[in-house]
């Protein structure tokens, strides 16, 4: 800031600066400590994992007693939950990914109306109370990471879900539109209102007020999705009303 003298001339300078190096560098220990932190707990819980699935199918070879029932109903239960942990341990390996710049993409070309056949297909097993309908235009072929383009549906689902407590239908449809291919994945549950539209999409949010309590998450997976997308040259939107339901939209470039 300028500091002036009766006439308005200036006569002197006050600078001020902060050292903004000490915060940087706890930032980076920080997000070195959860990438650290999530490989840890990656190798043992994929190892729970694959035993918790070798005691399932032994299980299922047995028959009969009230006992073996509940074991084999306790597993699942472990084995739902031990899911959930290693989604949960990829989402955190992702952020930490995105802030070290190593997300990668691994592009391939593939047909993507095979790809989303494939993840719907998956649901319709794990989730076996609910109805995908699915509309597809068929032999759209896209070059993108496989892997990821699967894990933006996957999370979409999940939520369309997640967000629908007393409504088990979800519609999803893959169409061409001139360059580009839109996935779109539709519910009728709680919705989300205009406000909070736009920052669904943003690192940690969650819509306040009936989420914390009733429906688990941290609100990480919307922002990997957005990343993901955005990555490949496209775009996310959303459309919804409160207790009518959401629809997202990807819109990928065909290339
Ligand atoms: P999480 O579900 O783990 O909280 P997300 O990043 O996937 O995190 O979503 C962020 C927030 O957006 C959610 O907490 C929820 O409030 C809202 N949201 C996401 N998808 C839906 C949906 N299909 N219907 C209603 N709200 C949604």
């Amino acid at each position: 800031s300028p500091i002036l003298d009766d006439q308005g001339k200036i006569t002197m300078w006050v600078c001020s600066t902060t050292n903004i190096q000490s915060l940087k560098e706890e930032e980076q220990r920080k997000s070195d400590f959860v990438s650290m932190l999530s490989h840890e707990l990656k190798t043992p819980v994929t190892s729970i994992k694959g035993h918790v699935q070798l005691l399932l199918r032994l299980l299922a070879r047995e028959t009969g007693s009230e006992f073996l029932g509940k074991l084999n109903s306790s597993l699942s239960r472990i084995d739902a939950l031990l899911l959930q942990l290693t989604g949960l341990i990829g989402d955190m390996l992702d952020l930490s990914r995105i802030d070290a710049g190593r997300m990668d993409l691994k592009k391939d070309r593939f047909f993507i109306d095979g790809l989303v056949t494939e993840v719907v297909e998956d649901f319709r097993l794990s989730h076996q109370q609910h109805f995908f309908h699915l509309t597809i235009d068929n032999n759209i072929e896209i070059t993108a990471d496989r892997d990821r383009i699967s894990q933006v549906l996957i999370n979409l689902i999940a939520n369309a879900i997640k967000y629908s407590p007393s409504s088990k239908v979800v519609d999803i449809s893959v169409a061409l539109a001139e360059d580009e291919v839109l996935l779109s994945v539709k519910d009728y549950g709680i919705g989300i209102e205009e406000k909070d539209q736009k920052k669904v999409f943003d690192r940690f949010f969650r819509v306040e007020g009936h989420n914390e309590k009733y429906y688990s998450g941290f609100g990480i997976g919307l922002f990997l999705v957005h990343n993901i997308v955005s990555r490949h040259g496209g775009r996310i939107s959303v459309e919804s009303q409160r207790n009518k339901g959401s629809l997202f939209t990807v819109h990928l470039p065909v290339l």
